[in-house]
């Protein structure tokens, strides 16, 4: 099928914070823009990609399962649960759409996720490190939650500066 790369919204659109609706049927104008999520997160180079974050409002993303080392294809989920967590772990986060601002974010460190794969099949994954991270990461954009939100006052008030240059740049295209 012939993806397009798609523009990633940034910090500062609207759409970023707005919770996507469920996917409630398999078109090919959603095959489409599973294919367009993830021409657009490989040339982003990002490990995965919510559906909002290319302006489209619905519960899917692309996640690149090679970048936390496992051995699959990139692809995309449709209406993702979280099921279960375990243990916690800290590690260093960015985000395409918050380019340059990167912090230590606390996260569980296996998921297990139910939701549905690009054919509309159920599926249930489990991961560990990155990977989970990955998916948690994804999930909290379908519900209009930026890893930074979760930063306390003071380093929040520390990007402030650079987050409001990404709002202007945002804005104004
Ligand atoms: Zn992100």
């Amino acid at each position: 099928m012939n993806a397009t790369i798609r523009r990633i919204v940034r910090y500062g659109n609207p759409v970023l914070r707005r919770k996507a609706k469920l996917v409630t049927q398999i078109t090919p104008e959603l095959q489409r823009l599973c294919a367009d999520l993830k021409a657009t997160m490989l040339a982003a180079e990002g490990l995965g990609l919510a559906a909002n974050q290319i302006a489209e409002e619905l519960r899917v993303f692309a996640i690149d399962p090679r970048c936390a080392d496992v051995d699959a294809e990139p692809y995309c989920l449709l209406n993702p649960e979280l099921v279960a967590t375990e243990g916690l772990v800290e590690r260093e986060e960015g985000c395409l759409s918050l380019p340059g601002i990167y912090d230590i974010v606390p996260r569980p460190e296996m998921v297990r996720i139910r939701a549905l794969n690009e054919q509309g099949q159920p599926v249930e994954i489990e991961a560990t490190g990155l990977l989970a991270r990955a998916f948690l990461h994804e999930l909290d954009h379908l519900n209009g939650i930026l890893f930074i939100d979760s930063l306390g006052q003071m380093k929040r008030s520390l990007m402030e500066a650079k987050l409001k240059q990404i709002e202007a740049t945002e804005t104004q295209s």
